[in-house]
């Protein structure tokens, strides 16, 4: 019963999360059920998580036969896992060297050691500021909180970090005044997922390419949440063709599994020496096996395609939704991952309680920024998924017109 491991949840859990009522025990596919066998389609996945949905048999066998051989050994040693899967994400995209973690933040984390040493070893100690845009989030450990450029995340935590500032999303002429002699970095998510699904745009970021080459500054996309073909590409910066020196990577990686990691092209890669970055369980080969099978399966087995495909069609079916609302005001987004946006004046209009009435009748969804709804759903989605989730949101929506 839900209530009961709410009720032993809230006993020893760390309150830290503002749990919904429910306690979610299995998966199939793009649906999951809670502890009293209710039923939920799943346009959440973990918060774009579980690419490949749940229970995918070759993900479970493959994790199984790499558990009943080698679960950890150490980066003292080699290990098979790790490099096969930096092999196959080096061959499939700019970069060149790989370094695994097990997070989001760690990924992020790692970036910005990097671009510290970069700057350190080209233009001496000084030189360790880092740019990044205002509504982005990078994470929670006390760097990535001071990376964030959101106030509100760091309340209470100060002082953060030092050396952060913080640019206009979008804005060339904000970033270009915000450099100094001593920037090492700048990140920039190209689509911000928590900030509230907002698309870098592409002449935006040719000129940011083209002041970081100019300047010797690291360009760091964080993909952790819009990367791994949440846009039907791979990696996100394949849609504007804007190619960073440094990306972050974890939660699709992984498919469910704890796996982070950052990738680099190799003049930047080489900053980092032996002893200057490490993880225990970096490059872990469970977490290791269990992304070769989400990659194996995103760029072999058509699902990269069914992104592109399905997301095109959710676009569509946002945009009819959009027409019967005028309180929608915005659809933002690619692939599976999408946003609307909700009037923040007139008719009061709370995101948490369309997402909790949405709940209650059988899809779960999560909100981004101040009034957006995000759609991150398992990639494996159908268009009758798409079709029931919408109709259900639809019906919620109804009752505030
Ligand atoms: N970067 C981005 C763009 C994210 O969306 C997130 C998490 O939402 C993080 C970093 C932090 O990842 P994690 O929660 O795995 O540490």
């Amino acid at each position: 019963m839900s209530k009961e491991w709410i009720e032993r949840g809230k006993n020893v859990i760390m309150n830290t999360y503002s749990q919904f009522p429910m306690a979610l025990v299995k998966g199939k596919g793009v649906y999951v059920w809670d502890a009293d066998n209710n039923k939920y389609l799943d346009f959440v996945a973990g918060i774009a998580v579980n690419a490949l949905g749940y229970g995918d048999p070759d993900y479970i066998k493959n994790i199984s036969e790499q558990v009943s051989k080698l679960q950890h050994v150490s980066n003292l040693y080699w290990m098979p896992p790790s490099i096969e899967l930096a092999e196959i994400l080096t061959d499939n995209s700019c970069f060149d060297k790989v370094f695994f973690c097990n997070s989001g933040a760690e990924a992020v984390e790692a970036a910005i050691k990097l671009c510290k040493k970069y700057g350190y070893v080209k233009k001496g100690k000084d030189c360790n500021e880092i740019i990044t845009m205002k509504k982005s989030f990078h994470g929670r450990t006390m760097t990535t909180l001071a990376a964030t450029g959101q106030k509100k995340y760091q309340k209470g935590f100060t002082p953060v970090t030092s050396g952060f500032s913080y640019a206009e999303f979008n804005n060339f002429e904000d970033l270009n005044n915000k450099v100094t002699e001593n920037t090492c970095g700048i990140i920039i998510e190209p689509i911000q997922g928590e900030g509230g699904i907002n698309v870098a745009n592409k002449i935006y970021l040719q000129k940011v390419r083209k002041l970081c080459d100019e300047k010797d500054i690291v360009l760091v996309y964080d993909e952790v949440q819009c990367g791994i073909g949440r846009t039907g590409k791979l990696f996100a910066y394949e849609i504007s063709g804007v190619k960073p020196d440094v990306v972050s990577l974890a939660k699709g990686l992984g498919g469910g599994f704890p796996i982070g990691a950052m990738l680099a092209i190799q003049s930047k890669a080489e900053a980092l020496k032996p002893g200057e970055h490490a993880s225990t369980f970096g490059g872990n080969p469970l977490a290791c096996t269990a992304a070769k099978t989400v990659l194996d399966k995103l760029l072999k087995h058509g699902i990269l395609e069914n992104v592109q495909k399905q997301g095109e069609y959710l676009t569509k079916k946002l945009v009819e939704l959009q027409k019967k609302f005028n309180f929608i005001v915005d659809i933002r987004g690619n692939g599976l991952i999408q946003g609307i946006e909700f009037k923040s004046k007139g008719k009061e209009i709370k995101i948490k309680d369309i997402v909790v009435k949405c709940m209650e009748k059988g899809l779960l969804l999560v909100g981004a920024g101040e009034n957006t709804i995000r759609f991150v759903p398992p990639l494996i989605i159908a268009k009758e998924h798409i079709d029931e989730g919408l109709e259900i949101l639809e019906n919620v929506l109804k009752e505030y017109q």
